[in-house]
């Protein structure tokens, strides 16, 4: 029975699956070797105020360019950076960056935007996230109202109790709070009211057909509107043309992101793009 047992085994190890392992042990490697020698980058991408488009902020998002790989999206590398743990020391090392980003704006006179980071549902749940977020406010003299950090629903669901005990000290600490990518995970609407957050993101998935889809346009109105109702903002991902942001305007959502306002970019251009932006946009 062992034999035919470990047999069974052996045949799930198909050669789709070797071939998985293999890339991922690569991934792994090379983020190794990336990390260590400073290779990672991030970019920023624009959110905006929906009723002027004027640039209140930007979300922080990492790029991996890898001298043997070349470009590597996050789609496909941060999966892989969750499960390994390696998301821990490059979680942080984007933290650090977003941090020295905001001295930076700080003394450039920059100071009136914000910066939006991911955190990864193993950040959240490591116990060494506030401790750490403290060590580098003290380090680059930061006030925390100028950081949003972003968990997604799937990860804040994960752990409901531990979520809504951790948010709340990041509270207190004077973060802002937003849930990523909502309305694409499990989530019971009874925790929005008892997590401690600022808004909520609502998915691009949502907003993409949201002229053409009535059910997309009646989930993106209904999600305005319980935002709203329970004092939290809005922002929308992924607007892309501006029937979609005049949509969206309409509905009284908050702020956006989006390739219709700005692609992410690399720090330097954000800044220029943020200069050239001082002047409203002619809306929809
Ligand atoms: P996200 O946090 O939901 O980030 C928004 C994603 O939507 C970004 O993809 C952005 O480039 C893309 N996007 C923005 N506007 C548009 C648009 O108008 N159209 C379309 N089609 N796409 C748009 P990106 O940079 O590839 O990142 C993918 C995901 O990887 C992020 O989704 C986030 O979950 C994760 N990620 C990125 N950076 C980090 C990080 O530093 N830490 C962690 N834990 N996750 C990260
Ligand atoms: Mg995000
Ligand atoms: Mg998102
Ligand atoms: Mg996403």
């Amino acid at each position: 029975a062992a034999k035919r047992e470990g047999r069974g085994n052996f045949q799930f190890f198909s050669p789709a699956m070797n071939a998985a392992t293999h890339e991922h042990l690569l991934l792994e490697n090379r983020m190794w070797a990336t990390l260590e020698n400073g290779g990672f980058d991030v970019h920023l991408q624009a959110q905006v105020e929906l009723e002027t488009g004027r640039v209140i902020g930007a979300e922080v998002l990492l790029r991996w360019h890898d001298s043997e790989l070349g470009s590597v999206e996050p789609g496909r590398f941060i999966p892989i950076a969750e499960e390994s743990g390696l998301i821990l020391p490059l979680g942080d090392w984007v933290l650090a960056r977003a941090m020295a980003l905001l001295a930076e704006w700080r003394d450039d006179g920059m100071d009136h935007l914000r910066l939006a980071v991911n955190l990864s549902a193993r950040q959240f749940s490591g116990g060494a996230l506030l401790s750490r977020l403290d060590e580098l406010l003290a380090e680059h003299g930061i006030d925390p109202a100028r950081m949003e950090l972003e968990i997604t629903e799937t990860a804040a669901m994960r752990d409901p109790e531990n979520t809504r005990r951790l948010l709340l000290q990041l509270r207190a600490r004077g973060f802002k709070l937003a849930i990523d990518d909502f309305g694409t995970g499990y989530s019971s609407l009874a925790y929005l009211k008892l997590f401690a957050i600022d808004r909520i993101k609502i998915d691009r998935g949502f907003v993409r057909d949201i002229e053409t889809n009535p059910n997309d346009a009646a989930i993106v109105d209904a999600t305005i509107g319980l935002a709203h109702a329970l004092g939290l903002g809005v922002i929308a991902e992924g607007v892309e043309t501006l029937a979609q942001w005049g949509f969206l305007r309409d509905r009284n959502s908050d702020e956006a992101q989006g390739y219709l306002f700005g692609r992410p970019m690399p720090a330097r251009e954000f800044r220029e793009f943020v200069r050239a932006r001082a002047q409203p946009v002619p809306g929809p």
